[in-house]
């Protein structure tokens, strides 16, 4: 029989192992759930001891990097995308007209005659993020008081924006999908780049005088990154 412990309303598999000295938290991908290794005769009072006080910070650290995994999209009827932050369910048109895709009602819809789903997607999502971004930017900027040199929008994955040092923003397509306060976050923190160039305190304290939140608002959107993909 598994045997399983109870911390902060999480149930873990304790797998334990008689070469094992010290105990650590996993994340299985296979079966999407947490567990402990530990030493074969430590006892349960001792593990929750010992990994209760640091537990969410564990799992927290483990979950973005597993949940990454999630699979590919296959661009089929019912299939859902995020748009802002909400999921719409995908159809598939039988028309050779609509090649193209198109938001309307609560639905995302697609020509059959789409040959390549992703680019399509892509290129929506680039368009709908750069009406997104006209719409917030001069509220922001008049709050940060800075300029932009430009700002564009490319489909990089890793990161969410970027500021050179020549004052031209980059924000990443994968914002499209994200809720309406963290596109906010990602565009007030490149902003502030324009002022400060790393992430010193007077970085941090110069976003936080604007958005209060943006700490909370970072963490958010780090644990929900892997949501917000079309590919
Ligand atoms: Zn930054």
């Amino acid at each position: 029989m598994k045997e399983t412990l109870s911390i902060n309303s999480t149930d873990f598999e304790v797998r334990r192992s008689s070469r094992r000295k010290r105990i650590s938290v996993g994340f299985d991908t296979g079966a999407e759930t947490f567990f402990i290794a530990a030493p074969t005769k430590l006892a349960g009072t001792d593990i929750l001891r010992i990994l209760g006080p640091q537990i969410s910070r564990l799992m927290d650290r483990l979950t973005p990097s597993a949940k990454r995994a999630l699979p590919p999209h296959k661009y089929e009827d019912g299939e859902k995308f995020y748009y802002k932050g909400v999921e719409y369910p995908l159809k598939r048109v039988h028309s050779e007209k609509e090649a193209d895709l198109s938001f309307r009602e609560g639905f995302f819809f697609i020509g059959s005659a789409s040959g390549n789903e992703r680019k399509t997607f892509k290129a929506w999502y680039k368009r709908a993020l750069y009406d997104e971004i006209r719409k917030i930017l001069p509220e922001w900027t008049r709050r940060i008081k800075v300029n932009p040199a430009s700002v564009n929008i490319k489909t990089v994955r890793s990161v969410w924006g970027s500021c050179s040092s020549k004052g031209n923003l980059t924000f990443s397509t994968r914002l499209a999908l994200v809720p309406p306060d963290l596109l906010e976050y990602v565009t007030a923190h490149e902003l502030c780049h324009l002022k400060h160039m790393d992430h010193s305190a007077a970085f941090w304290e110069e976003l936080s005088g604007h958005m209060p939140d943006c700490k909370e608002r970072r963490k958010m959107l780090r644990d929900q990154e892997y949501l917000y993909r079309w590919w």
